[in-house]
This record gives C-alpha cells, sequence and structure tokens, in this order.
C-alpha cells in the first residue's frame, strides 16, 4: 500500500529535521530544496557558520536519534568570556557548573540531518527552487537551478520550510485573513575568521566571547578546528555603522579604537570584511501558519528571529517535537493538527522574538554593567538556596517551560530583583547571613514565582 506523502518546500534545518519525524511515524517524505546538496557543497558560503545548540534543540535531536554525533561535532561553551576595551576578560557562568550551550557549525549539523533523513527513507531533490504556490489547485512550481527547467507538482500536505524569505509564505499571505510581515533590525552583521595560533585556541575554548559596546558589540563562536567565528553587529547607519566603514584603514581604525586584543586575532581582517556586503536581522511576523488541513509553515518561514538569544533553531527544533507528538495522535489525517499547532505554538514564538530582541541589549550593553552581574550575581544565589527558582536565561536556555511562561515570569523577576537591588548597601552584604535575611523578605512576597 501506497504511504501518504507529505511535500516539503526547504531542506534547512527545520525542514531536515521535521521529513525524520514524518518519515518515522510512516509518512512518504519528499523535501525539495534551493541549495546543492550539502554533503557534496558548501551551501552555507555567507550564512553564519556556527550557531549555539542548546537544550530545547537537544531534545528533538534525542528524539531522532541524532544529538550524540551532533554534540560529538561542536564545542561546549560554559558561559560568557566579556572582553573590555582594554583587552580585560571576565567570564560569566550561563548557569549552573557543567551547564552549557554548543557552539555548532551549520553545514555540519546540516549534513547530519540530511544524512539521518535519507537513512531514515526521506528522499530529497536538491537545486529545486519553489517558485509558485497555488493552494487552490494543491500545486507547486519548480525550477531547476542547474538548467531553469519547471516542474509542475501537486502535494496532499505541503510543509513551507523555506526559511526567513519563504516563498510558500509569500503565497499564502495572498489569501483573506493571512498576515505576513518581515521586521529589519536597525543592525546588520558579518562574519568573520579568527584562526587558530599555533594548531591551538587563540582565546578560552568553551565559552562565547563577547565585546559589548552598547550601541554594537562583537561576539566569537569556537569551531571544532581551533579557529573561532566572530561576528560583527553594528548599526546599518549612523555614527558606528556598517556605513561609516569605507576603507580598510577605516576598519582598522575601528577595532583598534573598540576590539583591540581582537585585532591581533584577526590577520586578514580588511580582506574578509570587504569580501561581503553586511547582511541583515529580521523577526517575522505571520500568522496563520496553516492552509486549511493542507499547507504549514514551519521554523524561520513561521517565526524567524533575531539572534540574540541563540533560540531561533532550538525554537525551530522544539515546534518540530511538539507537531510531531501532535501527528502521532492523528496519523489517518496530520493535517488536522496544523490548525491545533499554531493555536498553540503563536504564543511562544512571540515570546521568544520579544526575549530575543531584549537579550540584544543585554549582551551589547548591559553584560558589563556592575550592577547587572551583581544581580545575577544574587540570582545564582537565590538559584543555589532554592533551587526552584531559575533565572529567566535558564528558563529559555536549560528547561523545556514555555517560552511564553519564561517571559511573563521573567517580567515578575525584574520587579522582584529591582526591589532586591534595593536593599541597602545590597553591594557589600548580597553573600553574608545578614544580606540573605534582608533579600528572604523580598523573595517571600514572591513566592508564587517559584513555587
Ligand atoms: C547570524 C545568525 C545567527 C544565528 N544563531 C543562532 C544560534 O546561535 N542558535 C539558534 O538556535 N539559532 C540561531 N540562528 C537562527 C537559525 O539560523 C534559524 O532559526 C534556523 O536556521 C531556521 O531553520 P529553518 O530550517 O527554518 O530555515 P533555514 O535554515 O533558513 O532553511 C531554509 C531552507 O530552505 C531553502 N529554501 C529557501 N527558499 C526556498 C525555495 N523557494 N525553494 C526551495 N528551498 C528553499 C534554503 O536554501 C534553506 O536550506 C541564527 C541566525 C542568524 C541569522
Amino acid at each position: 500500500m501506497n504511504k501518504p506523502q507529505f511535500t516539503l518546500v526547504g531542506g534547512g534545518l527545520v525542514g531536515s529535521l521535521l521529513a525524520i519525524y514524518l518519515e518515522r511515524a510512516g509518512f512518504d517524505v519528499k523535501v525539495y530544496e534551493k541549495r546543492g546538496d550539502p554533503r557534496s557543497t558548501m551551501v552555507y558560503e555567507g550564512r553564519s557558520i556556527n550557531l549555539a545548540l542548546s537544550h530545547r534543540g537537544i531534545r528533538a535531536l534525542e528524539e531522532i536519534g541524532c544529538d550524540k554525533k551532533i554534540l560529538q561535532a561542536s564545542v561546549p561553551m560554559y558561559g560568557r568570556m566579556i572582553h573590555d576595551v582594554n583587552g580585560n576578560t571576565q567570564f560569566q557562568p550561563y548557569g549552573e557548573e557543567n551547564q552549557c550551550i554548543y557552539s555548532i557549525s551549520r553545514s555540519a549539523l546540516n549534513r547530519l540531518l540530511t544524512e539521518q533523513a535519507e537513512s531514515n527513507g526521506v528522499e530529497f531533490y536538491f537545486n529545486k527552487y519553489c517558485k509558485a504556490l497555488d493552494v487552490k489547485e494543491k500545486k507547486i512550481w519548480l525550477e531547476n537551478t542547474a538548467d531553469n527547467s519547471i516542474q509542475t507538482l501537486s502535494y496532499n500536505w505541503l510543509i513551507g520550510a523555506d526559511g526567513a524569505f519563504s516563498r510558500v509564505r509569500e503565497f499564502l499571505s495572498t489569501n483573506e485573513g493571512f498576515t505576513s510581515h518581515i521586521q529589519k533590525l536597525g543592525h546588520g552583521y558579518k562574519e568573520l575568521h579568527i584562526p587558530p595560533v599555533n594548531g591551538d585556541y587563540g582565546m578560552e575554548k568553551n565559552a562565547l566571547h563577547i565585546w559589548p559596546r552598547e550601541q554594537f558589540m562583537l561576539i566569537a563562536l569556537p569551531n571544532t578546528d581551533a579557529s573561532f567565528t566572530a561576528t560583527l553587529f553594528l548599526p546599518l547607519r549612523g555614527e558606528y555603522s556598517f556605513e561609516q566603514i569605507k576603507t580598510e584603514d577605516d576598519i582598522k581604525f575601528f577595532f583598534q579604537t573598540h576590539f583591540p586584543d581582537a585585532l591581533s586575532l584577526i590577520p586578514e581582517l580588511e580582506k574578509k570584511y570587504f569580501s561581503a556586503e553586511a547582511s541583515f536581522l529580521v523577526t517575522v511576523h505571520a500568522f496563520p501558519w496553516a492552509y486549511k488541513d493542507e499547507v504549514l509553515l514551519v521554523g524561520d518561514a513561521a517565526h524567524a528571529i533575531v539572534p540574540f538569544y541563540g533560540q531561533g533553531m532550538n525554537a525551530g527544533f522544539e515546534g518540530m517535537r511538539i507537531l510531531n507528538s501532535l501527528i502521532r495522535q492523528t496519523l489517518h489525517n496530520p493535517g488536522d493538527t496544523f490548525k491545533l499547532y499554531e493555536t498553540l505554538r503563536k504564543k511562544d514564538t512571540d515570546a521568544i522574538a520579544e526575549l530575543a530582541l531584549n537579550n540584544f541589549i543585554e549582551m551589547r550593553d548591559l553584560v558589563a554593567d556592575e550592577n547587572f552581574l551583581l544581580r545575577k550575581k544574587i540570582e545564582a544565589l537565590i538559584h543555589q538556596k532554592i533551587p526552584s527558582y531559575l533565572p529567566l536565561y535558564s528558563m529559555v536556555t536549560f528547561s523545556d517551560i514555555p517560552y511564553s511562561e519564561a517571559l511573563e515570569k521573567g517580567k515578575i523577576h525584574d520587579q522582584m530583583m529591582g526591589e532586591i537591588m534595593q536593599i541597602k548597601d545590597i553591594q557589600k552584604i548580597w553573600d553574608t547571613d545578614h544580606g540573605w535575611h534582608e533579600i528572604q523578605k523580598i523573595l517571600r512576597l514572591y513566592q508564587n514565582v517559584y513555587q
């Protein structure tokens, strides 16, 4: 008997993961991807080179039996290493000892997922660009990017996993009641390469390095080959901006002034900097994600976010874990779950979109602020004494607490911590018995947040 068939547009990270889930649930899955095969081509030239993978993403990878291979190909990062303008560094742990996030190469991850999907029976068709969609006829038009020939395909169920600038979304949004808006951040980014130094890591290996400079910042994530990928986030226009950096001298001077210790680690700064235009960062606001029980948008196509919480892919993976569990309950007509899925999930992807924008301010500005650091220390102390109290970062990064709940609790934490920071001489007494006594008085007022 023929298996019911799913058609996926986009074989990126989220598409490949969903393809594995669907094939395992008993469907015939065909994936149409505009790029070449990630196992034989450098398909991610120009995209972010490495990503932070954390609990929510790992949980989905565990379910499809891919987590071990992927974690082996990653570098654990136990905290942030903050670099000041004089080149001094300070390490800030992410959570408890041994809690970490993982730096993984986008192309390695995509390759591993494609391999796993194929070994599960998923069929990939590369160099197939989805040009158009007709939801009434249930047809898509695919262009072969090698010879420009066009192929028309009918589908049962169609998944749009084609990223932030989704073509599937573009066509869905022409239907009444559909909204789709791409919100551009005023900042863009460029990636730079920090090579190994004498065959070894040129900075602390197991950390996410940040050079916070208020309006802009540089970050660097480690790769397994002892190099780092650095990303410069700058306003697109204005005083300190991509627009202002026009010559090789400009970029060198900019680094000498703001990131002197990084400058010495990037031998080909000028060449690399001018080798590509700045990419921009977007949040996608789209709804609904489903068209009847026939088409569904997933991953960035439905809810792309800015990268400052390191959660875009993790949120996409978590979404596929949830979708899979819904589909498993309605195998005879998986499309029945599409509406349910979008209803369940939208509030959480809205919440992580908000959190990601807020975290940009924290990363580029607050991580270098003394009060902020004290607050983090006090929160860690509270967590140590009352384990059910989880700081916001831990809720988002190391737990399955729905993002919307984390956002709400985070707001109450802010209020509570605001009061704690007002305790007289808090900076002197926070780690004394007297300090804890004072902190507890405020905690009692907020017991419902952590019980
Ligand atoms: C600078 C940066 C840093 C990031 N860092 C992190 C991080 O640290 N942690 C994290 O969790 N997330 C991070 N993200 C977010 C993460 O990259 C995305 O959330 C994730 O890639 C989404 O996966 P996706 O499969 O939905 O989309 P994509 O990865 O964009 O995949 C979409 C796929 O669809 C294909 N495609 C597109 N259009 C068509 C078409 N018309 N026809 C056929 N195929 C098509 C594309 O070629 C691509 O393969 C970052 C993003 C950026 C920009």
